[in-house]
């Protein structure tokens, strides 16, 4: 027996109280969209507690693995909708189970609907004997090998014996938006997506320095940006001009400071560019103490120059997790093709792993970096990657 509908299970929405109307409009409008390609016929509604999709005539596994990318969803129960009578559930619970394999099961029953005739106890009681007088199987209440699920709606009774889990986290767009840090390594690509799934829109940002870095880290952002659509529909890059201030950076400072107040900069720049695009926040893959310019004491003089949050994802992650994720969301083949970052090539001998405020201004007072910085925002080109196309590119597209 076909699952018609696919049951939508909600993220942290009872912390959201007020908003939940927000948090249901936005997961339905993600889940519109992202079905939009590959299930262009399956139809979203939704209840009180529940969001639904149809099946239509796709592979059922496929909708659940594409919803399972979505933000927001805690839970997606592929199930049979019938009508409230316990003949119609009994028979769809038959005709469901007699698509399983196993040994074992039990029935799980729970009602929205307190009118209903029997409660869940004698729903579970009633169907459970239905099934052992009709198919040769034991029950088995701790570990069965199949879970027949009955769910007592207001206007039907809902059945399944699957349920997946769903990447949690809010809806994308309800979190407001940040400017990530995008450098082309494993990290960066890994905490875009962990920002994405907690519902928070990315732009990104990318120092480039030519002619030191080369064009070809342009596609390969670009590369990473395409995987990252599949969480969010649309990201703009936004690539900086940084030669001319990295170049007076490494005259007018020791070299121990350097990869310090080249950070400052950076910050300096995102928090100007943060601000005119509207978002509320910097991110980068950071993680501590994975090398110099990442100890907590360089946090301090590198956060020093913006009063906007930095949000570091992968501050307490592991390494070798965080290369989990990258083959898991499909950017780590990209990111370790070999490439030459701003920072790496820059990167001084003994870089200072406890610098001071102090430190840093004293250098920073030994030239204009001011309009530097400046001509670094005004040179900037973007360029908008949407579902894994260029659309617009080298200005600045209004902000949607
Ligand atoms: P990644 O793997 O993302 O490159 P990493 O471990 O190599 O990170 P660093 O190169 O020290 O670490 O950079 C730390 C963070 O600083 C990056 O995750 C990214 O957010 C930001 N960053 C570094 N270089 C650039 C760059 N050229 N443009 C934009 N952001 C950058
Ligand atoms: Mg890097």
């Amino acid at each position: 027996m076909k699952y018609s509908y696919i049951m939508v299970h909600y993220g942290e929405l009872s912390t959201k109280g007020g908003n939940k109307k927000l948090f249901i409009s936005c997961l339905n409008r993600n889940i519109r969209h992202a079905l939009s390609i590959d299930f262009p016929e399956a139809k979203v509604t939704n209840d009180h507690d529940h969001t639904y999709v149809t099946t239509e005539d796709y592979d059922v596994n496929d909708i659940v693995a594409r919803l399972q990318e979505i933000s927001g969803i805690q839970r997606i129960t592929p199930v049979v909708k019938t009508e409230k009578t316990m003949e119609a559930i009994r028979v769809v619970s038959l005709a469901l189970m007699s698509d399983e394999e196993g040994e074992t099961f039990k029935v799980k029953a729970k009602r929205a609907d307190k009118r209903f005739e029997l409660d869940s106890y004698g729903i579970m009681s009633d169907v459970s004997g239905h099934i052992l007088r009709n198919r040769k199987i034991g029950v088995d209440l701790h570990n069965p090998d199949i879970t027949l699920m009955i769910d007592i709606r207001e206007s039907c009774a809902c059945i399944s014996c699957h349920t997946y889990k769903g990447s949690g986290g809010y809806p994308l767009g309800m979190n407001g938006k940040a400017m990530m840090l995008l450098s082309g390594g494993i990290d960066s690509p890994v905490a875009s997506y962990l920002l994405v799934r907690r519902g928070i829109k990315i732009e990104c940002l990318h120092f480039a320095a030519p002619p030191y870095t080369s064009d070809a880290v342009i596609d390969k952002l670009t590369d990473i940006i395409k995987k990252l659509n599949v969480y969010q529909e649309d990201i703009k890059l936004n690539i900086v001009p940084f030669t001319d201030l990295q170049l007076a950076i490494y005259e007018h400072v020791d070299e121990p400071y350097c990869i310090t107040i080249m950070r400052r900069m950076m910050l300096r720049i995102a928090t100007a560019v943060a601000k005119d695009h509207n978002c509320h926040a910097l991110a980068t893959g950071e993680s501590v103490g994975q090398v110099a310019s990442q100890t907590l004491e360089s946090m301090i003089a590198i956060n020093d120059v913006t009063n906007y949050p930095i949000i570091r994802p992968l501050a307490t992650v592991d390494k070798n997790d965080c290369i989990d994720i990258a083959k898991k969301i499909d950017t780590y083949e990209i990111s370790i093709r070999p490439y030459e970052d701003c920072c790496t090539i820059f990167t001084p001998k003994k870089p200072k792993t406890k610098p001071r405020i102090k430190d840093c201004e004293y250098y920073e007072s030994k030239w204009d970096w001011q309009s530097q910085v400046e001509a670094c925002v005004k040179g900037i080109k973007s360029t908008f990657i949407k579902n894994g196309e260029i659309v617009y590119e080298n200005s600045t597209p209004e902000e949607k």
